[in-house]
């Protein structure tokens, strides 16, 4: 469909065919559009804008970013769908490399996704050897060097794996609307963002802030307080409520 820019909700509708269109090449799972739909009731209680607290999330999840030895980023058929090319992006400015880790798994859907993003970037790693520890399903194979990061950004996450990253002592950075869900309250950071404004804000600050001292990323991320900004999140809530 092709979808007027003058509808008030143009940006809204057009994420929702980029989903579509993800479902109809065979790597946006159906209940991914779900999924969306969790977050768009969110997105539209934050006036679909990035807030003063998600941009300070931001801004510290680069610093953490950048100060880690081992990142990794974690893609599933939404993120593909959404900013795939902006996450390649993101990771090539981040030197990190990017896996592919779904929740409904099928090696098909595992493929297309590859094939995508290895249209922009060819660091993704696909050699699963290692299994997250407590955590059923094809969800907890990854690769060594997964097993091993220091770092996580793991966007439209699970609770369930988000935690079992959590106990395996990842600092694991979160892309999630909702603050009060368990991949939010359980994150070292997080993002309370749509994917769509987070990766590009998060590429403009790394470019800004690539060439930082270790001190002064240090800094950043030790004045960033992950309780009190989700309770800003969930405060801004109660008042637009
Ligand atoms: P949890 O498992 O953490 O308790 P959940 O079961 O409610 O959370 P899931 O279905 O596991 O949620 O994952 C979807 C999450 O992703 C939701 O919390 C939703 O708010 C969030 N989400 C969906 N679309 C977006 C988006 N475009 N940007 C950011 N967050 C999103
Ligand atoms: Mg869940």
């Amino acid at each position: 469909m092709k979808l007027p820019k003058y509808h008030p909700r143009y940006e809204s509708l057009k994420i929702r065919e980029n989903l579509v269109k993800g479902f109809k090449e065979g790597y946006v799972a159906i209940n991914g559009l779900i999924a969306q739909g969790r977050g768009e009731c969110f997105d539209y209680l934050f006036n679909e804008k990035t807030q003063n607290f998600a941009a300070e999330a931001e801004r510290a999840a680069v610093a953490l970013l950048l100060l880690s030895k081992s990142p990794v980023i974690s893609v599933n058929g939404n993120v593909a769908a959404l900013c795939g090319r902006e996450i390649c992006k993101l990771a090539k400015i981040l030197k990190c490399p990017i896996e592919i880790n779904l929740f409904y798994w099928t090696k098909e859907r595992e493929e297309i996704i590859e094939k995508k993003l290895r249209k922009f970037y060819s660091n993704v790693l696909t050699e699963k050897t290692k299994k997250i520890p407590n955590l059923d399903s094809k969800r907890a194979n990854v690769s060594e060097y997964f097993y091993n990061a220091d770092v996580a950004l793991i966007p439209l996450e699970d609770g369930d794996r988000a935690e079992a990253l959590v106990k395996m002592k990842k600092n694991v950075i979160a892309i999630d609307l909702n603050p009060l869900s368990r991949t939010s309250q359980n994150a070292t950071i997080t993002l309370v963002d749509n994917i769509v404004r987070a990766i590009p804000n998060m590429i403009t600050f790394a470019e800004e802030m690539k060439n930082l001292s270790k001190d002064e990323l240090e800094r950043i991320v030790k004045n960033f307080d992950n309780k009190k900004n989700l309770k800003d999140a969930i405060n801004f809530l109660k008042e637009k409520i």
